[in-house]
């Protein structure tokens, strides 16, 4: 049975008193939550520490947005894995689209990320996720393969209990356009195939593989009714209360 984990990505938003008090406000919206999701929100390096306060004792799980590949060492204004872990943080969201596209993030670079994580004990969210050009011109499900065969290189057959992939295609972030569950589905069928192909059925079929691009709490039902959506990262309406609330009780229709 594969974990569904709805997570809030808050990227460069909120400052610590205001992430402290949305976290206090979360914690008590969703206490009646199903006991078979996950809900993790990823609030900025800064805020981290208040959030962990702010949940103790909940259910709710505290992700990084991004991590160093290196132990320590003299990397001006980057956050090692033990920086994290000292905190607190369980995963954490490696080679989201705007890593990729603005500080020009490699497929190399993130599989190191990926795999110095898994060494520390997080829990990588390895996105990926293609652009319009690429689905306009036919190659989403090759970029995808790529961006798991790349990002996923040396990662072990056990490892992959302790990975999740979101897959977020780069024209549904922040844009407002998000995928059909159609759309979203066969992608993700077709990601979990490379999974398969990369570690065999039983194990592809224990990843749990979130949407992302645009999900708001009228969208999230259709998505999460699909077989291979397993969870969304969530950008915006995550910063909501009440939408992000819903989608954490999103139904299956
Ligand atoms: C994201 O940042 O991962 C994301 C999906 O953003 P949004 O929901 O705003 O599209």
């Amino acid at each position: 049975m594969r974990k569904y984990l709805m997570a809030g990505n808050w990227k460069m938003n909120l400052v610590p008193s205001e992430a402290k008090k949305f976290a206090e406000d979360l914690v008590k919206s969703i206490k009646d939550l199903d006991k078979d999701v996950e809900v993790m929100i990823c609030p900025s390096f800064v805020c981290l520490p208040a959030v962990k306060e702010a949940i103790k004792g909940s259910i709710i799980k505290l992700g990084a947005q991004n991590m160093n590949e290196n132990e320590k060492g003299a990397f001006t204004g980057e956050i090692s894995a033990d920086m994290l872990l000292d905190i607190g943080v369980e995963y954490v969201l490696l080679g989201h689209s705007e890593r990729r596209h603005i500080y020009k993030e490699t497929d190399q670079l993130i599989n190191k990320k990926v795999k110095y994580a898994l060494a520390k004990g997080l829990k990588p969210v390895l996105c990926i996720g293609e652009l319009l050009e690429e689905r306009e011109a036919g190659k989403t499900d090759e970029v995808n393969r790529r961006q798991l065969v790349e990002g996923l290189k040396d990662v072990s057959a056990n490892d992959m209990a302790n990975v999740v992939i979101a897959y977020e295609p780069v024209w549904a972030i922040g844009t407002g356009k998000v995928a059909t569950p159609e759309i979203a589905e066969e992608t993700q069928a077709n990601c979990r195939k490379v999974l398969s192909d990369l570690y065999g059925q039983t194990i592809a079929n224990n990843v749990t593989i979130q949407y992302g691009g645009s999900v708001t709490d009228t969208s999230v039902d259709g998505l999460m009714s699909q077989k291979n959506i397993d969870g969304a990262l969530v950008g915006g309406a995550s910063l909501k209360l009440d939408a992000f609330t819903r989608i954490a009780k999103f139904n299956k229709v």
